[in-house]
């Protein structure tokens, strides 16, 4: 079958790999559907995320179950189904906390380890998914592909930014950045009663996405994002800092909005250090929080979306057959033709 992987010297290649079958219980084999392009796959190409050449990478994807061993409960072969985008145990010390993205023996899709035993990525044919009751959802006839895929990383990752901001009704709330995940952020956000939210990015097409969730947009080529969410809110700054851009300046234009004892929840990727002014940080006593998303939500998500109470139709702006992946990759990684988000089909 036919699979991305990772090559040495920063590229990647559409190669030959085995197909896998069932090995053990819990698990569950899925024939995907359809498997999307994450920013942090274009992070695993150039290195940011360092990962073996020779990995089959690609961890959001949904697809129909062929096979499923005897003691899985929840799904049967014909189900369609989306899979987190790691793998957790659900009984080591993290797991039981709640805080599943920390699994002690759980890992990401294509460069990851479940129980020692290496994930292959999930830009190809067929996933042996592990431990499929607990990690993997059932997707309701009436939510198509485009939208699950999403549950099992962008939008759970946009939706516990959210929820670790502690957003409450009545909020003043600036998002940085309006990729998948700050769009996917700014559309949960809605489920919370927000009474302003500030959406900032330097690119028209995901501003005027971020407009259709109800942010007022600030496009920060133009305009100095701090001062002018300063200058709206009568310099009060916002409640709740959402950072999904990765960026080390908006990083600190966020810290430089947020009213005292506000917090910042941070969820972009970044690439290089950052530099706090504790001096001036200890004093305002702001929160801060980040960290990987926690996934362990989707079952909630999938019913807000299966419900219309959440709409993401708008995210995955463009189709290609597995075969032309290398297209696809060069369209989602420069932003081409309004590119937002990418799904193959095998
Ligand atoms: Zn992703
Ligand atoms: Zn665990």
């Amino acid at each position: 079958m036919k699979a991305v992987m990772l090559k040495p010297e920063h590229k990647l290649a559409l190669v030959d790999v085995p197909k896998p079958s069932l090995d053990g219980p819990g698990q569950i084999l899925v024939k995907v559907t359809g498997a999307a392009i994450c920013g942090s796959d274009v992070h695993i190409k150039y290195g940011d995320i360092p990962i073996a050449p020779e990995t089959v990478i690609g961890h959001e994807f949904v697809g129909v179950v062929a096979e499923a061993a005897p003691d899985v409960q929840y799904f049967k072969p014909g189900d369609r189904v989306n899979t987190a985008a790691c793998l957790w145990c659900g009984c080591c010390p993290a797991c039981r906390r709640g805080e599943v993205q920390y699994c002690q023996v759980g890992g990401i899709w294509g460069g990851g380890f479940f129980k020692g035993r290496p994930l292959p990525g999930a830009q190809t044919e067929y996933v042996q998914v592990f431990n499929a009751d607990m990690c993997a959802v059932p997707i309701p006839d009436n939510v198509p592909d485009e939208q699950a895929i999403l549950v099992g990383d962008v939008l759970g990752t946009g939706y516990h930014s959210v929820v670790e901001g502690g957003v409450g009704p009545g909020d003043t709330v600036a998002v940085f950045g309006c990729g998948p995940v700050g769009l996917a952020a700014l559309a949960s956000l809605q489920l919370f009663g927000p009474a302003r939210v500030f959406a900032i990015d330097v690119l028209p097409n995901r501003l005027a996405l971020a407009e259709k969730f109800g942010a007022e947009i600030i496009d920060a080529s133009k305009t100095d994002a701090v001062s002018e969410i300063l200058g709206r809110t009568d310099m009060n700054g916002v409640d709740v800092a959402i950072e999904a851009a990765g960026l080390p300046v908006c990083f600190t234009q966020a810290l430089n909005i947020l009213r005292r004892g506000g917090s910042l929840s941070v969820v972009g990727l970044f690439p290089e250090s950052v530099q706090l002014n504790l001096p001036i940080l200890g004093l305002s006593g702001v929160r801060l929080s980040m960290g990987l998303g926690n996934l362990g939500s989707m079952r909630t998500l999938m019913n807000l979306l299966e419900n219309g109470r959440l709409d993401l139709s708008s995210l995955i702006t463009h189709h290609f057959p597995l075969s032309e992946a290398m297209e696809a990759y060069d369209l989602f990684e420069n932003h081409k033709n309004e590119c937002i988000k990418v799904m193959l089909r095998p």
